[in-house]
């Protein structure tokens, strides 16, 4: 067995507990210690001023047992192999823990996209395709927009793939264009989940009423939904942070108005990143990064990158409850000490799967080539969602045991069960169960 680094033997440290569980065949243990696959791939682009860069990427299938890889693809300076596989690792538990038919994979691609011209960003996104065309498809592995990746990329990306594959196969990428196989509902849909499971947590602990007060770190695609739909919930967002720095209100900020000015100056020069900053709005209180998360608030809302909160910094950590939106944002260090304190972290298997859910509709759409309505839409995931979040919860409670210890029990048992379908040690061993 290959020694895992970094992350990903971070993430792995997770199932530890399972380890001992006898209900978790050996087998799939086994199984589930490593990925199945990692492609790393070197993709020449052709620069503007005509020189020649080379960027490396990669796309980690982690188990495909229960259906194709599903993950989204990263372009961000500091991605690394060990990033990739360990987010292929969140992304097959995610997907099992809300019953989807898929297995989890994950792409990334070490560049500074913000350092490209459109062109160039077009020519890359589309050489990551023809890098990677035999591994993915629709019923092999199906990328979607992550970090600094949007619906503009997946629609150069499933454009790419249609002309090599010389057909329509609108299934191979989520989080398109409409009118490239979209599905209405997906930009919102891991903001809009995420409040789902807060407002099912707070119901379920007698406070749904009350209306809490949120810090919200990272204002992207996931975090600004989220804090949108929140505040028009009734939640008194008081902080947002951006990689540049906070703001903060105590009687709390409308998150719309912010994001418009924020992208404003994106729109005027027709860039595709945003270069403004949250940090820029006048008449609020600023505050550094670390302000931010150290800020004593009813939630705090990790919606950026991994590792934002660790052994270095958990113990200035206040808030009582932390939302995890982003993957990987509490290290298994800093999770254990939260739990030790009775802070609740709601685990980023269960919190941010809204937009997973919302993929496979845009995946069912593609392939029954006929389209819901958003109302449908989120309908669906409410649905869906509702029940998986009620299940973890419960096990939670049966179980006596951390929110991320039953979503993780939740995930693993049902991939542990499909891999037991193709037949276990027991069942080869003779024992057929007849
Ligand atoms: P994004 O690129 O749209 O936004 C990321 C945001 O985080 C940006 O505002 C950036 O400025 C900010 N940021 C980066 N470093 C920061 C720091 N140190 N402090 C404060 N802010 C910082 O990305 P996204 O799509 O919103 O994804 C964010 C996280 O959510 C990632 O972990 C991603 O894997 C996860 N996620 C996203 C989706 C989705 O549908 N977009 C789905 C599931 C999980």
């Amino acid at each position: 067995m290959t020694k895992r680094a970094g992350l990903l033997k971070d993430a792995l440290t997770h199932l530890k507990p399972l380890m001992d569980d006898e209900r978790i065949s050996a087998d799939a243990r086994r199984r589930l210690s490593q990925p199945n696959r990692m492609v790393e791939v070197e993709i020449p682009l052709r620069m503007d001023d005509g020189s020649l860069e080379v960027f490396t990427g990669w796309r980690a299938l982690y188990d495909n047992t229960r259906g194709p890889g599903k993950g989204g693809i990263r372009f961000h300076p500091n991605v690394t192999v060990d990033e990739v596989e360990a987010l292929s690792f969140w992304m097959a538990v995610k997907c099992a823990v809300v019953d989807l038919p898929f297995g989890g994979a994950k792409g990334g691609v070490c560049v500074d996209p913000k350092q490209l011209s459109r062109l160039e960003l077009e020519r890359l996104s589309r050489g990551y395709i023809r890098a990677l065309v035999d591994v993915i498809g629709p019923d092999r592995d199906i990328p979607a927009p992550d970090v600094n990746t949007n619906e503009t990329i997946m629609g150069w990306m499933a454009d790419e793939y249609r002309q090599a594959a010389g057909k329509h196969q609108r299934g191979v990428i989520t989080g398109k264009p409409p009118g490239h196989g979209g599905s209405l509902g997906r930009t919102a849909a891991t903001g809009r989940g995420a409040l789902q499971v807060l407002n099912i947590w707070e119901r379920r602990n007698g406070r749904g009423d009350h209306h809490p007060t949120l810090a919200v770190q990272g204002f992207g695609n996931a975090g600004f939904h989220f804090a949108r739909l929140a505040h028009d919930a009734g939640y008194r967002v008081v902080a947002i942070s951006d990689s540049r720095g906070a703001i903060y209100r105590e009687e709390g900020l409308d998150p719309l108005p912010i994001w418009e000015r924020k992208n404003q100056a994106k729109e005027l020069s027709g860039q595709v990143y945003c270069e403004a900053s949250v940090c820029s709005e006048v008449e609020v209180e600023t505050l550094s990064n670390q302000e931010l998360l150290a800020l004593d608030v009813d939630v705090l809302v990790l919606a950026a990158l991994e590792n934002a909160v660790t052994e270095q910094n958990v113990e200035t950590i206040r808030a009582k409850t932390v939302l995890e939106v982003a993957n990987g944002p509490v290290n298994n260090a800093a999770d254990r000490m939260l739990h030790e304190r009775g802070v609740t972290v709601i685990p980023d298997v269960l919190a941010n799967s809204g937009g997973v859910i919302v993929s496979h509709m845009e995946w069912v759409q593609n392939r029954m080539g006929d389209y819901w309505t958003e109302t449908e839409i989120e309908q669906r995931l409410s649905a869906r969602l509702g029940d998986q979040a009620d299940l973890v919860f419960g096990r939670a409670v049966a179980e006596e045991e951390s929110l991320r210890s039953a979503a993780y029990r939740q995930g693993i048992e049902r991939i542990a069960m499909a891999m037991d379908g193709l037949g276990s040690e027991r069942y080869f061993c003779g024992d057929t169960g007849n």
